[in-house]
């Protein structure tokens, strides 16, 4: 559909957003039974996962097991691979639906993700939590707020967003009209996901294509089972053929292809550091032959340290560093894998803390007590596990909880804290991105020069949390880690947020800071294009000035 065969006319509204109600799935409750019955009904499934390009689905002959982490034996789907002439079929069908999708009027493109969110939080509700379950392993809280709130939310707040971006026009004066036209980026757009978020992985094209650009989408093929329902809903919700293509492949082979294409308009990227500074570079060895300069997007890794000051409440940074630390893994982004404590504190916190991380349930997440699920695969066990032991190899480093993995049913690693003497630890300043926490003990008269150390210990600048009851000793750190995070948390662990309220993205080594739940990252993917209209042209070229 174009914009010129749309038949409505009007200045319109999109539903003023609201966070999707989070459930709870208690133990035999109405809503934790029906998703115990989907992740049966899904985990003796061995899913079909195709590639999708221009509206049309592809199996192809070669395959890859996706499997669950904490069962890795039990084989979810198989997962379809592209060649180099699927990803070549999918930017040519991206380049061919730009042209109408650019032109349909922006709440039309609106309404179908809307329609999506509708979808994921309904009728698809446990699919997509069984999946995300099944397939990244996450409780049913963390799969909860991932899969199903916060990529609604992204939606209906980015819905918002677009209005408020479309509505910001110029000032038009008495005989003159001036227009902001808000065009998609010229060619399409490449977005390439992580695994450990599925809304991430959602968001990513649909933030695109929500302001009128075309997509090619290499989603992460470890959590391949969860994006195959994200994608679904939004060929249900109405995407139209070709606004979002669908490639999985090797990330290599897919983006050097998409990358040296001379119509490339932008990289949306989530993933590791050292991911994206490749494809950076691979974007400024193609400058001299795109159209126009890709917008580079990308969001990456993370050190993200806990400081505690000798005010801090105990029990909040105890349940901080625990949640902060331990939930999902350790698989996000922003969880927290560095402490640095008083040792006023810490000699009260270091058997509180090791007794608690040592009676977390880690095991299969459809049991209801279990608070870790496996690692997303056996190269991440096998990195932990190295990390491990080499911090137990050295004499400036102690062990305080877990230190134990296994692989044998599923990718498992005990939530692990380690206290060293050493500031400069390879453990301080490594994202390890999994279930391991080095704390660094300083003598409390040195928090300035604590902050001062957390500020330069690390490349990355993604998140942090200050806990302090000392107002003067919070606007301190606030000053010292100005430029260390892109989200800072005063008394809360420095992971989970919430759409609408907070913002995320960090600086530094850890991205280039468009934060994701606010207008800053829709305002990437448009293109403006200044209009002027004069009402009652000038008929003659001599000024006042100039005299009769
Ligand atoms: P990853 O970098 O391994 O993979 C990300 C994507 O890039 C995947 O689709 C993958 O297939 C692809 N890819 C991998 N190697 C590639 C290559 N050589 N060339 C091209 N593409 C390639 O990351 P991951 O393991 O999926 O996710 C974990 C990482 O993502 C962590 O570093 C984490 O901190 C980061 N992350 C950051 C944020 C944020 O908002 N800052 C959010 C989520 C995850």
């Amino acid at each position: 559909m174009t914009g010129a065969n749309h038949p409505l006319t009007g200045n319109f509204h999109v539903p003023a957003p609201e966070n999707e109600p989070v459930h709870e799935y208690r133990p035999g409750s109405a809503e934790a039974l029906s998703l115990q019955a989907e992740i049966k009904r899904i985990g003796d499934l061995t899913q079909s996962i195709p590639l999708s390009i221009g509206g049309k689905v592809f199996e192809t002959a070669t395959t890859q097991p996706v499997v669950s982490p904490h069962d890795h034996q039990r084989v979810l789907g198989r997962l379809s691979l592209a060649d180099e002439s699927h990803v070549r079929a999918a930017i040519e069908a991206s380049l061919d639906a730009r042209h109408d999708w650019s032109r349909t009027p922006w709440y039309e493109r609106v309404s179908i993700f809307l329609r999506a969110a509708e979808l994921m939080t309904g009728k698809y509700r446990d699919e997509v939590n069984a999946a995300t379950m099944l397939n990244q392993s996450k409780t049913y809280h963390q799969s909860e707020i991932d899969g199903v709130c916060e990529l609604a939310d992204l939606i209906r707040f980015n819905a918002h967003y677009a209005e408020e971006i479309y509505t910001r026009q110029p000032k038009s004066t008495q005989g003159e009209q001036n227009y902001l036209d808000q065009r998609g980026l010229e060619g399409f757009v490449l977005a390439v996901s992580p695994f450990n978020f599925t809304n991430i992985a959602g968001n990513l094209p649909a933030m695109a294509a929500m302001m009128g650009n075309t997509v090619v989408w290499k989603p992460s093929e470890k959590s391949a089972v969860s994006t195959d329902v994200v994608r679904r809903i939004f060929e249900e919700a109405g995407v139209p053929p070709g606004v979002i293509n669908c490639v999985h492949g090797d990330g290599k082979m897919v983006t050097d292809i998409a990358l040296a294409d001379p119509n490339l308009a932008g990289l949306s990227f989530v993933g590791s550091t050292q991911v994206f500074r490749q494809l950076w570079k691979k974007v400024a060895d193609h400058i001299d032959t795109y159209k126009g300069y890709p917008r580079v997007v990308g969001e990456t890794g993370g050190k993200n340290a806990i400081i505690a000051h000798p005010s801090a409440d105990m029990q909040a940074l105890l349940t901080g560093m625990t949640r902060g630390a331990f939930e999902f893994q350790g698989q996000k982004c922003s969880a927290a894998s560095r402490a640095y404590i008083p040792r006023s504190i810490w000699t009260k916190l270091k058997g509180r803390l090791a007794e608690q991380i040592d009676s977390l349930v880690v095991g299969d997440v459809a049991d209801h007590p279990t608070f870790l699920g496996a690692v997303i695969d056996e190269v991440a066990h096998d990195r932990l596990a190295a990390a491990i032991e080499r911090a137990n190899s050295l004499d400036d480093h102690t062990l305080i909880a877990g230190g134990t993995t296994s692989k044998e049913t599923g990718y498992f690693v005990r939530p692990t804290v380690f206290e060293t003497t050493d500031p400069t630890s390879f453990a301080l300043s490594t994202e390890f991105f999994g279930p391991l926490l080095t704390v660094y003990v300083y003598d409390d008269k040195d928090w300035t020069q604590t902050l001062k150390l957390a500020d330069r210990t690390s490349q990355y600048g993604l998140t942090a949390s200050v806990y302090a009851g000392d107002r003067k000793a919070v606007a301190e750190a606030l000053d010292i880690l100005r430029d260390a995070s892109g989200y800072l948390a005063i008394n809360d662990k420095p992971a989970g947020m919430s759409i609408g309220k907070q913002q995320f993205a960090g600086a530094r080594a850890s991205g280039t800071n468009d934060k994701i739940g606010s207008p800053l990252a829709l305002q990437r993917w448009v293109s403006g294009r200044f209009v002027k209209e004069n009402l009652a042209p000038d008929t003659d070229y001599r000024y006042p000035y100039m005299g009769a």
